[in-house]
């Protein structure tokens, strides 16, 4: 048999690091292939994360909106009745849709989609084991790997995916829960409990810390946890979970106040575990080139490089925030690297988003972060209530927060919190790679009515002239 001519590249993985990793190298010209063991390609975000909470999200907000008094408000009178299996129908067809659509993409871009576990047997070798068992080795100058993370477990609180259940089984739930118990108040345990909140579920969100969202502006998350209280979210702050017992209709929990005091048990008909998610390098032989992970699991890079020679690694298992757009970003820039352009990655410009009602959307520093590095900054903010088009639709919750250098002007932080405020950040990621100064934006003509306004008035406010409020 002809001797196979080595890749350029072998990515373990084909989530958006992964397969974004691939479709760059195949536009590169670099002869590719990506590994991947789930069976369809997307990885966490396309089959259990991003996409499937959004489909539900979407879903469940238009449910809210009819069954609750918006929809009335605006004078159409439905009383609407929920049918699960088919909101759950239409969100794995989307998800199978885009799947496909990736393995479209790959095929474009020339790049070679290899079903199965890959293992790196030596440097430049990969070892794929396929369905069946067989073993196939593929050869490589570079391996890239992109495989990703999985839900943190928490000690005493097995997740069965029945009555406990990780974000994986809260995404298909078989009932609406009568209540649900929802251990950690980050993003992916608040846009899922408001998932099961606006289809009827009782919600009570028990954190460690005395606050939500860690890493969020303390402003905007003080505004935030305040709007989920008004739709029923119960939160118990400052509180550990010490343990779990499932039964067959319900789950009791253990919580105990951090700060100390006694301890009392939680019941409710589900519980989700939403602590947080770790790197995933299970499998992967990474001993086999000698690197080790660090002692949070994840693979130490210099510019995605490994210690070893030709092992690349990206996304969730590295440093960084653990979001698709940041997998994404990696990938191109390893790739770039790997193909001897100029590959690089600014993560300060890295936004952040939660997609509830209202959602939450962030680029830069936060307030604290500034005060913490004794940063001279001006802050301009703009309410929603004096927006006029936020005004009309009747949802006037939230605020732009600019936050910009007072001697320079240059933009450090945006923070919003709104009605879709996650297609408004762009804007704003946009004008700090250009290193825009507030006036900038201030000056830039935004067309109304829009939300988008709020952006420019905001940004007047820093120099203290916003005009509409
Ligand atoms: C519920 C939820 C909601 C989320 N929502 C958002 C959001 O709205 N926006 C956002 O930006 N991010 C969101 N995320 C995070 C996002 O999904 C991840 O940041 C992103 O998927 C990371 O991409 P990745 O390519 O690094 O890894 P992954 O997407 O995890 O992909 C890794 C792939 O590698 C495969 N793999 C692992 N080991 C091997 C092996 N040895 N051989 C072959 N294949 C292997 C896995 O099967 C997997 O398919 C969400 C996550 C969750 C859980």
């Amino acid at each position: 048999m002809a001797e196979q001519t080595p890749y350029d590249v072998v990515i373990i993985g084909g989530g958006p690091g992964g397969y974004n990793a691939a479709i760059r190298a195949g536009q590169l010209g670099l002869k590719v292939a990506c590994v991947d063991k789930r069976g369809v390609l997307g990885g966490t975000c396309l089959n259990v994360g991003c996409m499937p909470s959004k489909a539900l999200l979407h879903a469940s907000e238009l449910y809210a909106s009819a069954a609750g008094p918006e929809f009335a408000h605006l004078g159409i009178e439905v009383a609407p009745k929920l049918n699960l299996p088919q909101m759950m129908k239409q969100k794995d067809e989307s998800v199978a849709a885009l799947t496909k659509g990736v393995e479209f993409l790959l095929k474009k871009n020339k790049a070679d989609y290899v079903k199965g576990a890959g293992r790196i047997a030596e440097p430049g070798k990969v070892e794929v084991t396929g369905e069946n068992g067989a073993v196939t080795t593929l050869e490589t100058k570079n391996i890239v790997i992109a495989t990703g993370s999985e839900p943190t477990p928490l000690p005493g609180v097995t997740v069965d995916q029945k009555r406990i259940v990780d974000s994986t089984g809260a995404l298909s739930l078989p009932e609406v829960p009568k209540s649900m118990l929802i251990i950690g108040a980050g993003i992916i345990g608040l846009e899922l409990g408001s998932v099961w909140r606006r289809l009827g579920a009782e919600v009570t969100v028990i954190e460690f810390l005395d606050r939500i969202t860690p890493g969020m502006d303390e402003e905007t998350a003080k505004t935030f946890q305040r709007s989920l209280t008004k739709q029923g979210f119960k939160f118990r702050l400052g509180s550990k979970v010490t343990g779990a017992k499932a039964g067959k209709s319900g789950v009791e929990l253990t919580v105990e106040p951090v700060k100390g005091g006694e301890a009392e048990t939680l019941t409710g008909d589900y519980v989700l575990v939403a602590i947080g998610r770790r790197p995933y390098t299970e499998g992967l032989g990474l001993e086999s080139v000698g690197v080790t992970p660090d002692k949070r699991g994840m693979i130490e890079t210099d510019h995605f490089k490994t210690s070893a020679p030709g092992v690349w690694a990206i996304g969730d298992c590295i440093e960084g925030p653990m979001l698709a757009h940041k997998a994404e970003e990696d990938a191109v820039a390893c790739i770039e690297l790997i193909a001897g352009k100029a590959g690089h990655v600014v993560y300060n410009l890295v936004p952040s988003v939660v997609y509830t009602a209202p959602e939450v959307a962030w680029v830069g520093k936060t307030e604290e972060e500034l005060k913490a590095a004794g940063a001279q900054y001006k802050a301009g903010k703009f309410p929603f209530t004096a927006n006029s088009r936020a005004r009309i639709n009747h949802e006037t919750e939230g605020f732009v927060k600019v936050l910009a250098d007072a001697k320079t002007d240059a933009i450090l932080g945006v923070h919003l919190i709104g009605p879709q405020v996650s297609e408004m950040i762009g804007e704003y990621c946009v004008a700090m790679a250009f290193t825009a100064a507030s006036e900038d934006i201030a000056r830039t003509c935004h067309p109304h009515p829009t939300r988008s306004e709020a952006l420019r008035q905001a940004a007047m406010g820093v120099e203290g002239w916003t005009m509409q409020a």
